[in-house]
C-alpha cells in the first residue's frame, strides 16, 4: 500500500515537472513573437511620499497579454528572457515605452524601470538608456533605474562601470529588493545609490515579527545615515504604513496605495496635450 502511494506521489511529481518543462518551452516559443505582436505592456504602480501620501512617481511593471493563456506575470517569463537573451529586446522595449509614457506626464513625476542583471551583459546598455531618454525627451532625472544586488555580485567590474555611466547620464539608481538574496552592506559602499527599496518580505511581517521590524529599522537607519531615500515595497495595510512611518521610511509602495494599472488608467496625461500630434 505504502509503495503504491509512493509511486503515485512520484508520478504526480514527475507530471508536474513535465508540465513545467512544457510550460517553459511554450513561454520561450511564444515570447519570441510577443513584442512584434504587441502583447507586452507596462503597468504602473504609484510610489507615494510617506509624509503626506503625495504620489512622487510610478514603477513600470511588465505584463504579457498572451492570446491564449491570458495575463502572464513577469516572474514566469523574465527569467526565460534572461536565459535566452531575449531580455535585451524586451528591456529596450520597456525603457522606450516607460520613458515615452512618463514624458507625457504633466506632473513631472518620475518613472522607475527594472533592469535585469542580464541586461548588464549588453555593453550598449547605457547607450540604449541614453537613446530612450533622447527619443522621448524625458529629462534624465525623471528616470529611476531599479537594480538588484546581483548586478554588483557579478565580479566583473564592467557592471560598476556601466552603473557609473547610467548615473552620469543623470538617471537615478535604486537598489531593489534590499534585504533578500546575497545582501551585503559592502554593496552600499561600492556604489552610491539614490534609493534603497526594502523587500516586501520584511514589510509583510513588520507588525508581528520582531525580526522583520529589526531588519526594517536597520535599513531605514542606514538610509538616514547615508542620506538616501528608503522606499518600503508591498504595503497592504494601514498598520504596516503606521509602523513604517514611525521607523522613518520616506516612501511607500503597495496595494494600499494602488495596484499596478495600465497607463490609460493613470490621471497623468489629460492635463497636457501631447506635443506634435497636431490635433
Ligand atoms: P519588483 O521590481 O520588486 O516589483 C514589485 C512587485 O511587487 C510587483 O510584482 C508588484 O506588482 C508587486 N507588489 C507591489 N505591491 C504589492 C503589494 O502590496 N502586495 C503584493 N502581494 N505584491 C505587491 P510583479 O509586477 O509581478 O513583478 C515581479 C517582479 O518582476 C518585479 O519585482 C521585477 O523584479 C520583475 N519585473 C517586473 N517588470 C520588469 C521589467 O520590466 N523588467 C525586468 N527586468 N524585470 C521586471
Ligand atoms: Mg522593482
Ligand atoms: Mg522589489
Ligand atoms: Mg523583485
Amino acid at each position: 500500500e505504502a509503495k503504491r502511494l509512493g509511486r503515485g506521489r512520484h508520478a504526480r511529481f514527475h507530471g508536474a515537472l513535465e508540465a513545467s518543462a512544457r510550460y517553459r518551452r511554450l513561454i520561450e516559443t511564444d515570447l519570441r513573437d510577443a513584442i512584434a505582436r504587441r502583447e507586452l505592456a507596462l503597468h504602473y504602480q504609484p510610489i507615494v511620499r510617506a509624509e503626506d501620501g503625495e504620489t512622487v512617481g510610478y514603477e513600470a511593471l511588465l505584463r504579457w497579454h498572451h492570446p491564449v493563456r491570458g495575463l502572464i506575470p513577469p516572474l514566469d517569463f523574465v527569467p526565460v528572457a534572461e536565459e535566452t537573451g531575449m531580455i535585451d529586446a524586451i528591456g529596450a522595449f520597456v525603457l522606450n515605452e516607460a520613458c515615452r509614457e512618463a514624458s507625457r506626464w504633466g506632473s513631472g513625476r518620475r518613472v522607475a524601470v527594472n533592469l535585469s542583471p542580464a541586461q548588464f551583459r549588453n555593453p550598449a546598455l547605457a547607450a540604449e538608456v541614453a537613446a530612450a531618454l533622447d527619443a522621448s525627451g524625458l529629462p534624465a532625472d525623471r528616470l529611476e533605474l531599479e537594480i538588484t544586488e546581483s548586478v554588483l555580485l557579478d565580479a566583473s567590474s564592467n557592471n560598476l562601470t556601466t552603473l557609473g555611466r547610467l548615473r552620469r547620464l543623470g538617471a537615478r539608481i535604486a537598489l531593489d529588493d534590499f534585504g533578500t538574496g546575497y545582501s551585503s552592506l559592502s554593496y552600499l559602499c561600492a556604489f552610491r545609490f539614490d534609493k534603497i527599496k526594502i523587500d516586501r518580505a520584511f514589510i509583510r511581517g513588520i507588525c508581528d515579527s520582531r525580526e522583520a521590524l529589526a531588519v526594517v529599522r536597520a535599513i531605514t537607519g542606514l538610509g538616514r545615515s547615508l542620506g538616501i531615500v528608503v522606499t518600503a515595497e508591498g504595503i497592504e495595510t494601514q498598520e504596516q504604513a503606521a509602523c513604517l512611518r514611525q521607523e522613518g521610511c520616506t516612501q511607500f509602495q503597495g496595494y494600499l496605495y494602488g495596484k499596478p494599472v495600465p497607463a490609460s488608467a493613470l490621471a497623468e496625461v489629460s492635463a497636457q496635450p501631447r506635443a506634435g500630434t497636431g490635433s
